[in-house]
């Protein structure tokens, strides 16, 4: 079948390759930059996605044609079809999967709690059996999130804090993943990493996060709503620059090791890592309003009301002394510089047209 076909193609290395990956969530924002990194230096890269309609398809159509003028296929299906990803893994081997499909975001839980279960847990093991079934098993590295530090949190968040009370139903699902890939890991030998990403923004990005309403409502001269805690307090977060993530994610796939294939004592154990990737500076939202404004040229209206309980927490911050030891991480992206490239790919892309060619341009090998 023609899909066959193209899967085949995508999924070939060129020089320098040395890794064939799958990449689900490829249409996603985080899952199209890795995937252009990874194409650039020569692995081959296969996507799956369902192009969910959560947020505008259209942004993940241009996204996914920029992949496609670079030579990467999309795969378009759901991570819980068994059928799709068992005729997947036996049209190519993957050595390593990026897994970033994900149902995402704390408040839309509120309106459609299983989307999360379908998608969050439900494909989750879906991919981790197939990957079980595989042989030799693919190496795998998830996205999992800094939500799963809930209400426990001591500052900065270290991977070894309490991570057993979560704020939302997304958080939630994000840490059944970590407690699933770690019994996936010692009862099958996977190799399983958890990337733990912290507010990621950039070109390309998700119109549903609030960087993304902020700038489309300063542009639009539309007010925009600043969550404040039960004693004034604002809200801070650790917004992390899409090119740092994008090295974290290449960096951890490369330091990887192979699946073992068998769990339990008596085998050689397989690989288990939890990081945060991070940009260790948290902002709050009323000063990132300011560096934002400054960018766009334009003041916000400012409407200031008390945090609803739908799962958002007070603050974030990444403590990535262990990615930086383990995988030489170092986000080197400060916010100002962020956003500023943030808010000249916004105007090119919903003021001058869709602006394609920028993403493919834009990208260096990592
Ligand atoms: P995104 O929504 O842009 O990308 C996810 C992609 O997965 C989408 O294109 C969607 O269509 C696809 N998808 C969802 N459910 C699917 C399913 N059942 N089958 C096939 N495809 C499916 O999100 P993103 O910002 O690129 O996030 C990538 C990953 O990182 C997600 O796992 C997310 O939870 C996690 N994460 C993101 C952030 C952030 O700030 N962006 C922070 C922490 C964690």
């Amino acid at each position: 079948a023609a899909w066959e076909k193209a899967v085949l193609q995508s999924s070939q290395r060129q020089e320098g390759g040395q890794m064939t990956v799958l990449v689900t969530g490829a249409a996603g924002f985080v899952g199209s930059h890795v995937s252009l990194a990874l194409k650039k230096r020569g692995d081959g890269v296969v996507g799956l996605d369902n192009f969910n309609d959560y947020y505008p398809v259209e942004l993940k159509r241009a996204r996914a044609s920029n992949l496609e003028q670079a030579g990467i296929f999309i795969v378009e299906g759901d991570l819980n079809d068994q059928n799709l990803l068992m005729k997947l893994f036996k049209l190519v081997h993957f050595t390593h999967i990026l897994h970033l499909a994900a149902q995402a975001g704390v408040r839309y839980a509120v309106k459609n709690p299983l989307a999360y279960v379908h998608s969050n847990v439900g494909g989750f093991v879906t991919l981790l059996e197939q990957c079980k079934n595989s042989q030799p098993q693919p190496a795998i590295v998830y996205a999992s999130s800094s939500s799963v530090y809930g209400l426990n949190s001591k500052v900065p968040f270290s991977e070894d804090d309490r991570t057993d009370h979560p704020a939302s139903l997304y958080a939630a699902t994000k840490k059944a993943d970590e407690v699933l890939a770690h019994t996936y890991n010692h009862i099958y030998g996977l190799s399983i990493t958890a990337l733990r990403f912290f507010t990621v923004y950039g070109p390309w990005g998700r119109p549903d996060m609030a960087y993304f309403s902020f700038t489309r409502n300063i542009v639009e001269g539309k007010p925009i709503t600043i969550f404040q805690g039960p004693h004034g307090e604002e809200l801070a977060r650790d917004f992390t620059f899409i090119d740092d993530i994008v090295k974290g994610c290449v960096a951890s796939l490369d330091t990887a090791l192979p699946s073992t294939g068998s769990g339990g004592k008596k085998h050689k154990k397989a690989q288990f890592r939890i990081y945060n990737l991070g940009n260790t500076q948290p902002v709050k939202v009323g000063d990132f309003v300011s560096i934002l404004e400054k960018h766009l040229k334009k003041k916000a209206i400012r409407n200031i009301i008390p945090m609803p309980s739908t799962g958002d927490v007070m603050f974030t911050h990444a403590n990535v002394t262990r990615a930086k030891h383990d995988l030489g991480y170092n986000p080197s992206t400060d916010l100002s510089t962020g956003l500023h490239i943030f808010v000249k790919w916004y105007k090119s892309y919903y003021k001058e047209g869709a602006g394609h060619e920028d993403m493919l341009k834009g990208y260096k090998p990592y």
